[in-house]
């Protein structure tokens, strides 16, 4: 079989990136943008308002219950749930499948439920769990960012108490200590090796 032969270019999984609330999802991801251009990083629909700065398809999709709705029932999400009880948030299905198909690597930025969907519908996906360097340091991230009210930052905290304890589900833990560090553990982790085993 000729393409046992032949040396193949590294391939990419799709990688899904979870972790408490607050952990520092948002830098990792940001870091990896600028640093690694070459992953494709999925840009989600959502149903909250957008806040300062954020800009309409490019931090997110700001949709309207409606056309949440209508995303759904044409089936052009991967997935989606409802995060922290209030908002609704959804993986576009095209652009996924699209890069995927390039042999790009593409990674997701969603919460364990979306993660669990994931990984019911693309066995292959890699489900990695950024961890903080200690609960205080979870606290003290969430408090800093200073965008939530003092009941939805309660709200979050709580979220992110029971989402610890998913951690097990996921194949790789990743501690988010330095920023640089974290990027490059995430991204090494979406490389398939070419003797086809797990990287
Ligand atoms: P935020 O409102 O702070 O931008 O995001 C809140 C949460 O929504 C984060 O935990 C983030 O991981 C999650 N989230 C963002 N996009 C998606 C998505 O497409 N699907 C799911 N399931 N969760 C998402």
């Amino acid at each position: 079989y000729l393409s046992e032969h032949v040396p193949q270019k590294p391939r990419h999984r799709l990688l899904v990136l979870a972790g408490p609330t607050a952990v520092g999802k948002g830098t990792v991801v940001k870091y990896i943008q600028d640093q690694y251009p070459e992953v494709l990083i999925s840009v989600s629909a959502t149903t909250r308002a957008p806040r300062p700065g954020e800009v309409d398809g490019v931090n997110y999709l700001f949709v309207t219950d409606e056309e949440f709705d209508r995303m759904i029932e044409r089936n052009e999400l991967l997935e989606y749930a409802t995060v922290h009880g209030t908002h609704r948030y959804g993986t576009p299905r095209t652009p996924i499948d699209t890069a995927l198909k390039e042999g790009r690597p593409v990674m997701l930025e969603i919460d364990i439920q979306g993660a669990r969907q994931v990984r019911k519908h693309m066995p292959d996906a890699r489900l990695v769990f950024l961890l903080p360097p200690s609960w205080d340091e979870l606290v003290a991230r969430l408090e800093g960012r200073g965008t939530e009210s003092a009941e939805e930052q309660a709200r979050r905290l709580e979220t992110a108490r029971t989402e610890l304890a998913a951690q097990d589900e996921f194949d790789d833990l990743v501690v988010n200590d330095q920023v640089p560090d974290a990027a490059r553990k995430v991204v090494a982790l979406m490389r398939v090796s070419n003797q086809g085993g797990q990287a």
